[in-house]
């Protein structure tokens, strides 16, 4: 099985993992920079590469390819369906894990993150993957080549602005997470508390950042937030909906504290506390305080 992999240079290692394990005969990757990658070989596209560019470049490539392999970052998934549409593939988006027997079986995520499709697709075939759960996979090229593709540019950007972000959830290991059980901004303070007392960050459920701007869009976890998985995720005064449950799905423990029995977020908790969280955060205050 040959394996095309199409990405740029900081996600290609971490893309390599999946393909690898598949035991691919041969792989290619195209990027854009420089990357430790132990493929076959390595071809780096000079210049501003746009979309239009990676698919011209790509779809050419590909042919004699059995699998095309993308992350499923916002840009790439866009290039991949427009391979496949040139090509004539069929396109599995998302992919969290894969195995080959004659033909490709997939799995990924659906109904919103609360189930696992497995399909089974034929080669040739395009693949983006969720890279949020592999390891990059290191090495060096055997062969390396640079080109400088002539593209048709219709599309420029004409400005890109960082963000200044102020943490990056994904790495914290303790999360503090509140949601709309909170009923006052300046409420904030004990849980600021709270989580300097646990080493934690603070996170957030949607509402408490897009809507009540309480904490930047950075700390709001799940579907359209970050994907977190802490050793400890404390949930207070959080429902439990699904868009933001996908979001901290890989935790390793998980306590929640909802005044409501009900709540949906009882089903995903290792530890359910029934309480209300002005009671119990004090009182979780003071016993750490007292250690
Ligand atoms: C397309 C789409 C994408 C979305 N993406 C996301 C996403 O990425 N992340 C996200 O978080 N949301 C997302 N949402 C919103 C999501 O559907 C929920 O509306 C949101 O997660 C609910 O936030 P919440 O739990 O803070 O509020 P609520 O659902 O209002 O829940 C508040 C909870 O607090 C409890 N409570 C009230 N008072 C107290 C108290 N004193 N002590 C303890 N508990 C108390 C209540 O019993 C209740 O369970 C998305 C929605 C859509 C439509």
């Amino acid at each position: 099985m040959r394996a095309l992999l199409i990405s740029d240079s900081l996600n290609l290692p971490k893309l390599l993992s999946p393909v690898s394990e598949l035991k691919p005969s041969y792989v290619e990757a195209i990027t854009n920079a420089d990357s430790p990658v132990s493929v076959d070989r390595l071809l780096i596209l000079k210049g501003d590469i746009t979309n239009d560019c990676w698919v011209d470049v790509a779809s050419e490539r590909a042919k004699g390819f059995d699998l095309i392999a993308l992350p499923a970052s916002r840009d790439m998934r866009e290039v991949a369906a427009r391979i496949a549409a040139r090509l004539g593939l069929p396109y599995v988006s998302g992919v969290t894990q894969v195995s080959i027997d004659d033909d490709i079986k997939a799995s990924r995520l659906c109904f919103g993150g609360r189930g696992l499709e497995l399909i089974s697709v034929k080669l040739p075939s395009v693949l983006s993957f969720d890279l949020s759960a592999f390891e990059p996979s290191t090495g060096s090229p055997r062969s390396k080549e640079e080109l400088g593709p002539r593209c048709d540019r219709r599309m420029r950007v004409l400005e890109r602005r960082g963000k200044v972000a102020e943490v990056d959830l994904s790495k914290a290991e303790t999360i503090v997470s509140v949601g709309r059980g909170l009923k006052r901004k300046e409420d904030l303070e004990i849980i600021r508390k709270l989580a300097s007392l646990l080493g934690a960050e603070i996170a957030c459920t949607r509402p408490i950042s897009a809507d009540l701007k309480w904490l930047p869009e950075e700390r709001h976890v799940g579907m359209t937030g970050v994907r977190v998985r802490p050793r400890l995720y404390l949930a207070l005064g959080i429902s439990g909906q699904i868009q933001h449950v996908v979001g901290f799905r890989d935790a390793e423990t998980v306590v929640s504290v909802n005044v409501d029995p009900e709540a949906p977020i009882g089903e995903v908790s290792d530890y359910f506390v029934i309480a209300d969280l002005y009671e119990f955060v004090p009182k979780l205050i003071e016993a750490l305080e007292r250690k």
